[in-house]
């Protein structure tokens, strides 16, 4: 039997090169937690990624050492039994950062097992196909950034083989919104899939006057319309337009998109592993959504949902983002994951396949 011997958070924040906006917030920073599973096989270590702990490092390191005294001498196999040891609602609440650390800790533990199994992760969690088409994440807010620039940036995601873009919404009027969409669907012509996200700015009757503005701009997805926790208003918007609704990157663990399911309060399921619960969460919200007809479109982290994504039969696309987001792109992992014609291929590696650049990411280190 394999043991787990140390557990430790790496977290990491450097300046993006510009700021970006999105419909709510602005984000000058890049943010990188890995999770690091040490094992009584010196070959044998798990890497994972906890999801956004910016604002709270201190609980994240905290919560960490927590679940260390629970996880040293287990065996990094036993998943189902961690996962159940780590999650006990009246000691480390059921959602937020708890869960997000929880979630690293579970992503590290599956590249455990599918390196001692010495397959790809997508291979051992179900192999469906090995590659998947992928849409450039982008069209963000940023000084000095109007229609002009917002369309050459369009055109270049195209350039670059891109056949799905995605732009942000909600921060200005609905109607000025609207002409941003406009002007994005000229600059990609009638083939190339375009999503708006709103994250989460809207009121429901907000969103429905925009899906209705929006409509004849042929939308593959309107993404997170409004408050998460709003699956009422949320169905009232899937009812009142043909363009799909996309939502989940804001939801916790099999009970939150359960919940969301039971409402008819979304089309497109977005988990996001590293928030949601991990790889053993995630798989289960797979089920659901497949027991309900619905696909899987994960949000973000595309390094590590390049394998959940194309394990599965109803993954329909990756989120990818590009250089011009991450100051730091091809310096954190070795063979960063590439997009080529609009399509990813799952690394072929054992594991998750991630091997980090310590050296390049020490001087963002943030100390606790
Ligand atoms: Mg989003």
């Amino acid at each position: 039997m394999i043991k787990i011997t140390d557990l430790n958070l790496k977290m990491y924040k450097w300046p993006r090169s510009k700021p970006i906006t999105n419909g709510l917030y602005t984000y000058t920073h890049n943010l990188l937690s890995i999770v690091v599973i040490e094992t009584d096989d010196p070959n044998i270590t798990g890497i994972g990624i906890s999801g956004n702990l910016e604002v709270t490092p201190q609980v994240g390191k905290h919560m960490c050492d927590h679940f260390k005294k629970v996880l040293i001498n287990l065996d990094p196999l036993d998943n189902e039994k961690i996962w159940r040891e780590m999650w006990r609602p009246k000691l480390v609440g059921r959602r937020g950062i708890s869960t997000r650390i929880i979630s690293g800790i579970d992503i590290a533990l599956w590249d455990i097992k599918a390196k001692i199994a010495n397959m790809p992760l997508y291979k051992l969690l179900g192999g469906f196909t090995n590659m998947v088409d992928a849409y450039i994440a982008g069209g963000y807010y940023e000084e000095g950034k109007g229609l002009d620039e917002l369309s050459e940036e369009m055109r270049e995601n195209v350039s670059l083989g891109a056949k799905a873009v995605k732009i942000k919404v909600g921060a200005l009027s609905i109607n000025e919104d609207i002409e941003r969409v406009k002007i994005c669907r000229e600059a990609i012509g009638p083939d190339v899939k375009l999503m708006v996200d709103a994250n989460n700015a809207y009121k429901h009757y907000e969103a429905i006057e925009f899906a209705r503005k929006a409509e004849k701009y042929d939308l593959f997805w309107f993404e997170e319309p409004v408050e998460p926790d709003d699956y009422i208003g949320q169905r009232e918007i899937t009812r009142s337009t043909s363009i799909p609704i996309a939502a989940g990157e804001n939801e916790y663990t099999r009970y939150g998109f359960r919940d969301m399911i039971n409402h008819r309060a979304v089309d497109i399921l977005q988990p996001d592993a590293l928030i949601m619960g991990g790889v053993t969460e995630f798989m289960k919200v797979v089920a659901l959504a497949q027991a309900n007809d619905l696909d899987i479109a994960p949000h973000g982290a595309q390094e590590i949902h390049i394998h959940l994504v194309t394990a599965i039969s109803n993954g329909i696309i990756l989120e990818y983002y590009r250089d011009t987001v991450n100051s730091m792109y091809g310096k954190i992992w070795e063979n960063e994951l590439e997009i080529k014609n609009g399509q990813v291929y799952a690394p072929d590696r054992p594991g998750i396949g991630l091997v980090p650049k310590w050296d390049k990411l020490e001087p963002y280190s943030i100390e606790t």
